[in-house]
Formats: structure tokens, sequence, C-alpha cells
């Protein structure tokens, strides 16, 4: 895979690269403080490697088996410890093990129980496990995440629990309306960001540091999200293309 010539993920790649240093310099921002995550779900390891040579490292996966698949054939390719592999599906109780087995951070914890099983699993020899509170921040009936009035109490019980280190919050809005204005387009992602602040100062003054994560903003969205605040975009269809199996992602 030493391949030099300019794949379509690397022209994708550098699109989107300069789509965010704008949004960033709109918003008076460095462009190293947003982490573009690669969405690799759907997508094969030939396609996560050929975003692995284009400089990617940060990958996002919703499904666990898939994932860890993905996981074991870059490390075979690159070596351990080269990519990082974010969590970013729904998570029931009997995957926790296996995600805090084999996952660097993870985006979707929405009650105690699941956090609790991943700090109870989380291998002894890895670094502890970087975790998101999702909130269902457009309070959308049957929508995954806490509620918003959830939030503050659900991080002050997850940043006690050892191996987890909290890192932040993560949403995904309900769709915008393309026709709307700008500041309704916004209006979650500054939503989230507010609630992200109220939060850290609640927090014990010794943790407060490591709460520094907004993951929001995906590709349809994604400058909003920016102007927000977001320090990690979950990128799929703008980096991989449209995705090829959509049955999948009724889950
Ligand atoms: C699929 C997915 C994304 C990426 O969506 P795109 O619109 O393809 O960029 C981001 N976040 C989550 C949680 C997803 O499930």
């Amino acid at each position: 895979m030493s391949n030099t010539e300019a794949t379509p993920i690397t022209s994708h790649f550098n699109a989107l690269q300069t789509l965010i240093d704008s949004a960033c310099s709109h918003a008076n921002r460095d462009s190293d403080s947003v982490l573009l995550l690669a969405v690799s779900k759907t997508q094969s390891s030939t396609a996560v490697a050929a975003a692995y040579d284009a400089g990617l490292r940060a990958f996002g996966e919703n499904y666990v088996q898939e994932g860890i698949e993905k996981i074991a054939a870059l490390r075979q390719m690159y070596g351990a410890h080269t990519a990082k592999w974010h969590f970013i599906g729904p998570l029931q109780s009997n995957k926790t093990r296996q995600v805090a087995e084999n996952f660097d951070w993870v985006h979707t914890i929405e009650r105690m129980k699941i956090a609790q099983r991943l700090s109870e699993q989380r291998p002894a020899h890895l670094p502890d496990l970087n975790v998101c509170l999702q909130v269902n921040i457009s309070s959308e009936p049957s929508k995954s995440g806490c509620a918003p009035n959830e939030a503050v109490h659900l991080c002050m019980q997850i940043s006690q629990l050892p191996r987890l280190k909290l890192r932040g919050l993560m949403a995904i809005p309900a769709p915008i309306d393309p026709t709307g204005d700008t500041s309704a387009q916004q209006a979650p992602f500054v939503a989230l960001s507010q609630l992200h602040s109220q939060i850290k100062t609640a927090l014990p003054i010794e943790l407060q540091n490591d709460f520094d994560t907004l993951s929001m903003g995906m590709s349809n969205d994604f400058e909003h999200a920016i102007a927000a605040g977001a320090t990690i975009i979950r990128i799929g269809s703008a980096l991989f293309g449209a995705r090829d199996y959509p049955q999948k992602e009724k889950t």
C-alpha cells in the first residue's frame, strides 16, 4: 500500500481538509483543534487501509464485530498503536467486553450500566478508555442518548469510574432543514456546546482538563458543528463515498 497516486480518498480528504480549515478560520480556531474521525462502517479493510495511507489515523466503527475485524487487519498491515479506533454505534451490554478490549474511545455511552461494565472490563495493560456521553440534544422521541437534563448527573457519576476517562459529549442532532437559516442549523450544536461548558464547571477541578471533547458534525453539517465548537467531526460518506449496504444502517 505504498501507492503515491491520488486515490479518491486522498482527493476527498484534501477537499474536506480545505473546508475544515476554512470553517476553523471563520470561527477563529486552529485547524488542529478539530479531529477528522473517518467513519468506516460498512467499508472494507482495503478502503480503511487506503484512508490510512492517505494520512487518516482515527477511525469510527458502529458495529462491534465488523470493527474488530478491521482493527485486526490494520494491525497486521501497520502494527499495533498506529491508528485510534472509536466506537460510535449503539452499545448493548453483551458487547461491552469486546469494545473495552479493542477500542480506544466510546462516544455512545447513554446510561450508567454500560459505563460500569466498560470500566470493569477495560484490560489492565491498556490505557484508560476515553468515553463521551451521548446526549439526545434535539429531544427526539426514541432516539439514542440521554435526556439533556440527565447529562450533568450522569457525567458526575461516570467521571468517578476507574479505567474510564470522561472526555466530553456526543450528539447526532435531528436532520436539519437545508432551507432554514444558519442559526437554526447551528442551534443543536450550540446547545450541546453550552451543556458541555455547564458540565465542565460542575466536574471536580482535577477532571476538568480531560473534559475537552465535543463529538458533533457529520458529512452534511460539520461546518455548522465546527462553528459551534466541535473538536471531533465524524465523517463517513464525504470521505469514502456513499455506503454500499444501507440495510445495515437501520440498527
Ligand atoms: C454513519 C455515522 C456517521 C457518518 O455519517 P456521514 O453522513 O456518512 O458522514 C457519523 N456518526 C455516526 C454516529 C454515524 O453512525
